[in-house]
């Protein structure tokens, strides 16, 4: 569903990702993992169309969306989950999901806003609340669920456990599990390296802006020599 052929993207003169190869095959859960400055979050914005890259191709859903406009990319089936969450803190969880749900059509919203309060009870009780005045687990499952109203053929999110107390931690991975069995195709950066090779079909291990292994979960995680690249694993 996602082809990524020898991406590279570049802040000035330094190349912060290098001649990266990835794909996502539908309804998958792929992992992105290294340490901190390995260039994941540069991959995903370069995915989503928020960086420019220096070279390399992206193909989705059998289109290239290579240097294409991030809003068409959007409404082609990619949604982007971005590190931080970046959720409009001024405006209640109703009109951030609504704001999440504009790509798609009027007359599917009303179904697309039931979908997400089963998924995240939690967005019921807040539903007039500022976004602003959410805990950091509400606030990340608003994210999400911002992302999934656009009707993604496949969500990528940065970091989604980022800042999150353990049993929260524990509820991102546990939605993780329940995205992949609705079907959903996901593609996640993750600090958190071991716990996302158990739960990842496949996942890419990034350092210092080059993909040096992937695999299944289970094939990295018995790679005794990536260890000191699953940093907080
Ligand atoms: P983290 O887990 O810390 O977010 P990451 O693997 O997502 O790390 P990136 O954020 O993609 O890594 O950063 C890759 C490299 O690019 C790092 O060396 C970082 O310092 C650099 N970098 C990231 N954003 C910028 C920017 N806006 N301008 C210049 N350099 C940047």
């Amino acid at each position: 569903m996602l082809e990524v052929s020898g991406l590279t993207t570049a802040y000035g003169a330094i190349n912060a990702l290098r001649d990266a190869n990835l794909t996502v095959g539908e309804g998958e859960v792929v992992g992105l993992i290294g340490p901190n400055g390995a260039g994941k979050t540069t991959l995903l914005g370069s995915i989503a169309g928020l960086l420019p890259i220096s070279a390399g191709a992206i193909h989705f859903d059998g289109a290239d969306i290579t240097s294409t406009a991030p809003e068409k990319i959007l409404r082609s089936g990619l949604a982007l989950v971005p590190e931080h969450r970046r959720i409009f803190s001024d405006m209640t969880v109703e009109e951030n999901l609504k704001i999440g749900g504009i790509t798609t059509k009027a007359s599917e919203r009303a179904e697309l806003l039931d979908e997400m309060v089963e998924l995240f009870p939690v967005l019921r009780d807040k539903w007039d609340t500022p976004a602003g005045y959410m805990s950091g687990g509400e606030a990340q499952q608003l994210a999400i669920a911002r992302a999934l109203m656009s009707k993604p053929k496949l969500i990528m999110m940065d970091e989604p456990s980022l800042g999150l107390a353990p049993i929260l931690v524990d509820l991102v991975f546990e939605l993780l599990d329940t995205l992949r069995s609705q079907g959903r195709t996901i593609l996640v950066v993750e600090q958190n390296a071991t716990r996302m090779l158990e739960v990842a079909d496949r996942a890419y291990v990034l350092r210092s802006g080059e993909v040096v292994a992937d695999g299944t979960g289970r094939e990295l995680l018995e790679r005794s020599d990536l260890f000191d690249t699953f940093v907080g694993g």
